[in-house]
């Protein structure tokens, strides 16, 4: 979250992108006046850029891939990173530049906690079944880094339905915990990027909306079980009969 400290940089950041928006591009920012709790850029990001920042904005752009997408987070700043990123400056009427700058970083740290969650969802939300997200198909980490990634996911669904709120019933999940709930043996809940959904908006515009956002696994109302919430997750596929899915 911001600090004072975030506000006075980000005004001063403000101020030497209008002395430099010509420059944007073949110039570095001057990134030492912005801090950020979780992670802070150091640099323009452009089509070709390659390294661990490049990895750090695909995992905040996952849920901009369009339609039926799934961005890589393999650190490399191809066409669908730009892609993503334009839709991303697009929904938040940023320069849609498909250049990651001042505008950009100052927009994610904004939508960011100091535990790089985004603002609306927190890692408690994602994992009412143990606090060490231990116990499931993948080691403690990935299941707890999938789950982050299906918050910036859930992030970029919430702004596109108008930024509603999003109610969370069940995330990550040990062995233990899925089969206490009768979760199917493959679920993407073992993984920590299942996801499921309740409350309004309704399940079925929940769906609809989700395959926008690179959910590559959704699953609402007609499909077994699922008349009672909207499931998302990164891998499994679609199916959701009742809404045309
Ligand atoms: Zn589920």
């Amino acid at each position: 979250m911001r600090t004072t400290f975030r506000r006075i940089g980000r005004a001063l950041a403000a101020l030497t992108l209008a002395a430099t928006t010509s420059l944007v591009g073949v110039v570095a920012t001057s990134s030492a006046a912005q801090a950020d709790g979780c992670y802070t850029w150091g640099r323009v990001l452009t089509q070709g850029a390659t390294g661990e920042d490049v990895r750090q904005l695909q995992i905040r752009l996952a849920g901009y891939p369009g339609y039926g997408g799934v961005l890589g987070l393999d650190g490399a700043f191809g066409p669908a990173t730009r892609s993503a990123l334009i839709r991303f400056q697009q929904a938040y009427g940023l320069s849609a530049d498909g250049a990651a700058g001042p505008q950009t970083f100052n927009q994610l740290y904004a939508l960011q906690d100091n535990d790089c969650t985004p603002v609306n969802f927190t890692y408690a939300e994602l994992n009412r079944c143990n606090s060490t997200w231990a116990g499931g198909a993948v080691s403690a980490s990935t299941a707890r880094f999938n789950a982050l990634v299906s918050m910036w996911k859930l992030q970029a669904m919430r702004k596109a339905l108008g930024s509603v709120s999003i109610n969370i019933s069940s995330g990550f999940r040990s062995y233990a915990c899925n089969s206490a709930v009768g979760g199917a043996s493959n679920s993407r809940h073992l993984h920590g990027d299942g996801v499921d959904l309740v409350g309004s908006p309704s399940f079925c515009r929940l769906a609809q909306q989700a395959r926008y956002h690179g959910f590559g696994n959704i699953l609402g109302p007609g499909y077994p079980g699922h008349n009672d919430h909207t499931h998302v997750g990164a891998v499994g596929g679609w199916s959701a009969p009742s809404c045309g899915i």
